[in-house]
């Protein structure tokens, strides 16, 4: 190669590649499945003491680039992003090229400001104090752990300085996030100090059971924390009843979570607000926009109803770090990170584009998609289904196939990228409808698809009996 490093020459490369990808992506739309142990045998990726030839280096970045899982592409079911907006994209690249970090005003300049306009947007929406604050974490399960450790210190302030006792409990639902568990691990509680309260027929949350374990725990001397709700659960799609929850958690005062990860983003429509009804209760809330506005991985908001106690847990002093301007303008002085990537700019571009409006017509596209599959299916005696209105997870069976090899064939067949997951001792294909850019005729593809590739490879397909 003559020069390597030259970042004209290798944005027309990222162009040809990006091309060649977006094509691809259109004609098979499901990427060639490897098997792990083939993967070194069918890409060249070993790295050598010498630079590579030029034309070989491009081959085989084009050939990893097109083996690659397509998630963005229409038969992508099997997680809960999917598609790209291309506003997202132009803001995630622009972030590249910028290289911020978000810690100070003095590196980020007005970056700053795109953040804390979101951050804003977002408390004003869901009716939090003038007093509110927030951040951009890594994604929903940093958005989580920076709630816990602030409930933690909010109990008692002393634990910054000193550590933790062993006599705090945490409380979320048995369908919660995996997060909530590590989380627990992370801040010093200890898995085993949270209590999974069970659920009711839909998943969500029962209320009182879990004001019957805060008062058996407080009659043991232990004390209650922390409360996590879900607002779209990762399977299920179930959101908890916040408002019922907020009565609970104010009544014996405890932290009041809301891990809206995965649904947080209703807050866009007016339509389906009501599933978050009584959020301006709770202390801290978060929602994923890489997981239902299309917008690149990962793009997490967490935002704290007193800002004083995000600022309180996640503050220190850093001379080396804070030379210029005050707290206010150093989002690193409320953020778990020190170098912490722009991760607000895409979702700005993308908002600034298309205005609340367009968010708000991308969710309620997707409950419309949603709403299309569960007739499609109550329509069809072959299926089962398993999940509830007012849910973008659609978790079904098709006649007897076992579900969890029904979607491993369909993978490794490049047929479909779809998973599956369980409640009350079912397991079911779990179909998302995530992705914005879909349209109802890919909803009924994808039944088709499945149903032709159930019929041609029956015999292989496992059976429930
Ligand atoms: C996806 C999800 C998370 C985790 O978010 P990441 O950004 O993947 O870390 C947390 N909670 C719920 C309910 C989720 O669905």
């Amino acid at each position: 190669m003559q020069d390597p490093n030259n970042i004209r020459e290798d944005l027309d490369l990222f162009n040809q590649i990006a091309d060649l990808f977006l094509q691809d992506e259109l004609d098979s739309p499901v990427a060639n499945y490897i098997n792990p142990e083939n993967l070194l045998k069918d890409l060249d990726l070993s790295l050598h003491d010498n630079p590579s030839v030029e034309e070989e280096f491009k081959k085989n970045l084009k050939k990893l680039i097109l083996s690659t899982p397509k998630s963005s592409s229409k038969l992508f079911f099997n997680q809960l992003f999917g598609g790209r907006h291309s506003k997202g994209v132009l803001g995630d690249l622009l972030a590249v090229m910028l290289n911020n970090s978000m810690a100070t005003y003095k590196i980020a300049g007005p970056q700053v400001a795109v953040e804390k306009e979101i951050i804003k947007k977002v408390c004003d929406i869901i009716g939090y104090s003038n007093n509110a604050s927030g951040t951009f974490p890594t994604g929903g399960s940093m958005s989580n752990f920076m709630s816990m450790v602030i409930a933690r210190d909010t109990k008692k302030s002393q634990i910054i300085e000193k550590g933790f006792k062993h006599d705090f409990v945490a409380y979320s639902s048995e369908i919660s996030h995996y997060s909530i568990s590590k989380n627990a691990s992370f801040c010093g509680l200890g898995k085993g100090n949270v209590r999974y309260i069970q659920c009711n027929e839909f998943g969500q949350m029962d209320v009182d059971c879990l004001e019957n374990q805060i008062k058996s725990d407080l009659q043991e001397g232990l004390i209650p924390f922390y409360i996590n709700a879900t607002s779209g659960t990762t399977v299920l799609c179930a959101f908890d009843n916040i408002e019922d929850i907020s009565k609970v958690s104010k009544k014996y005062d405890i932290w009041l979570h809301v891990d809206g990860a995965f649904g947080g983003s209703v807050l866009f429509s007016n339509k389906y607000f009501h599933l978050l009804k009584g959020v301006e209760n709770s202390d801290s809330f978060c929602f994923n926009a890489h997981k239902t506005l299309g917008v690149p991985l990962s793009t997490s908001v967490l935002v704290v109803n007193e800002g004083s106690a995000l600022e309180k847990s996640f503050s220190n002093k850093a001379s080396y770090l804070y030379q210029t301007h005050d707290n206010n303008y150093n989002l690193g002085q409320t953020s778990f990170e020190c170098g912490r990537r722009n991760n607000a700019l895409k979702f700005w571009v993308l908002w600034k584009a298309i205005g609340t409006n367009g968010l708000k017509k991308m969710v309620e596209h997707e409950f419309d998609l949603a709403h299309h599959a569960r007739e499609y299916i109550n329509n069809n005696k072959d299926y089962t289904l398993y999940s509830f209105k007012d849910s973008l997870s659609i978790c079904f069976n098709y006649k007897n196939y076992e579900p969890m090899d029904l979607c491993k064939k369909l993978y490794e067949n490049n047929v479909l990228m779809v998973g599956h997951g369980n409640f009350n001792d079912k397991c079911f294909v779990r179909l998302v409808t995530i992705n914005s850019q879909n349209t109802k005729q890919d909803i009924d593809n994808f039944f088709c698809l499945l149903e032709k590739f159930s019929k041609d490879f029956d015999s292989q397909i496992k059976k429930i009996n």
